[in-house]
């Protein structure tokens, strides 16, 4: 089996590397200018996309096809190059086989840990020339802010039609079920007018607005849908009546229907609001400009998709369980799914993400690696 070829210094290595390489969204020029050559060197052809361009970022994707040595299906493999912030000037601790940051920052162990394993497996693999069928590798930029890498990824260079994203924590499932996502972007405009001398010829935007959303349920609608008010913005000064608020926030559902159904409530709660302030003959105030865009569309792999067996499989030769999980976040595995190819989200074992207490175990980054050596073996050897 692989596994027993998997070099736990070396993965710790690579990582700690990874991490101290600053990476936020939009800057991931360094980054790749370090990966790429490493992906040459292992023989892939190397590709950096025009994402880069058309979000204003310092690089694009970055794309590694590797040819492989067994004639098979081609297989994904991905994770995002980006960290949030503080995450800027990483230091890694390691105690006791856990990676933390300093305290200061993040540990970027989302999702370095998995450029790392990926990395470690592939070395292995080629150096070994262990069997392995072609593989697209794809690094993405900006997963954290909306996923703009992927959704503006040059799917053209991959090859792959089904694969893996590793991005989550649980080394022992694989998320097959994302909810699709809304945003809603609302401006409800009213009149200004001073608050001690005239109040009467204002109209309180921000009053609208808070009748609006106080008409609406947020947080966890059911098991599958949730609604979130995340930003509200508006007004001057305290003698002012507002004429103006925008407020932000977002719907997600795994059902469509739902989603669809939520939505119309939400754009419903601030028409309904302004139109029942609005006073006749008039100049059409208040009102609500709404506007609302797709963030992601759900995915949905069926529990006995190859790409969900593949992984049982795998799992079970390691002795180990493979759980299938459904998410309420959404990640760059969405944008692979709505482009076409099936993509299950694996986990590589972080811990409190997003946060300065983020950390790692070196051995779930290990057993990462081993289960995706494993799925890559039993795949060539279909
Ligand atoms: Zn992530």
């Amino acid at each position: 089996m692989h596994s027993s070829v998997m070099d736990p210094k070396k993965l710790a290595d690579t990582f700690q590397r990874l991490v101290r390489i600053d990476s936020i969204s939009k800057e991931e020029g360094q980054l790749v200018r370090i990966l790429r050559p490493m992906l040459d060197d292992l023989g892939a052809e190397t590709i950096v996309d025009h994402a880069g361009e058309r979000i204003g970022g310092q690089t694009g994707n970055l794309i590694a096809r590797f040819s492989g040595n067994r004639d098979v299906a081609p297989m994904l493999l991905s994770a995002h190059m980006d960290t949030v912030e503080p995450g800027r000037g990483i230091q890694p601790v390691c105690k006791d086989g856990i990676f933390f940051s300093d305290g200061a920052t993040i540990l970027g162990a989302d999702d370095k840990s998995a450029i790392a394993v990926l990395l470690e497996i592939l070395r292995v693999l080629v150096t070994r020339d262990l069997p392995h069928g072609p593989i697209d590798l794809v690094l993405t930029i900006c997963e954290e802010i909306g996923l703009l890498g992927a959704k503006h990824l040059d799917f053209g260079h991959l090859r792959a039609r089904f694969g893996y994203v590793l991005d989550s924590r649980d080394t022992e499932a694989v998320v097959i079920r994302a909810p699709s996502a809304n945003r809603f972007d609302i401006v409800v405009h009213g009149r200004a007018a001073h608050a001690g001398a005239a109040p009467e010829s204002g109209i309180n935007a921000i009053a609208l607005a808070a009748q609006a959303i106080a008409a609406l349920d947020v947080g966890r609608i059911d098991a599958e849908t949730t609604c979130n008010i995340g930003l509200i913005d508006g007004g001057i000064a305290t003698n002012i009546v507002p004429d103006r608020v925008s407020v932000t926030g977002e719907a997600r559902s795994h059902s469509d229907e739902k989603l669809q159904r939520l939505t119309r409530r939400i754009t419903e709660a601030f028409e309904n609001t302004v139109d029942a302030h609005r006073s006749e003959p008039g100049d059409g105030l208040p009102r609500a400009e709404i506007h609302v865009s797709e963030q992601f569309a759900r995915t949905d792999v069926a529990d006995d998709h190859p790409v969900v067996l593949l992984a049982r499989r795998a799992a079970s030769n390691l002795g180990r369980n493979m759980a299938t999980r459904s998410t309420g976040g959404g990640a760059d595995a969405n944008i692979f799914f709505q482009n076409g190819i099936i993509t299950g989200v694996l986990g590589t074992g972080p811990l409190d993400i997003h946060t300065v207490r983020e950390s790692i175990a070196l051995a779930d980054m290990v057993r990462a690696a081993e289960l995706v050596m494993e799925i890559i073996r039993l795949h060539a050897e279909a």
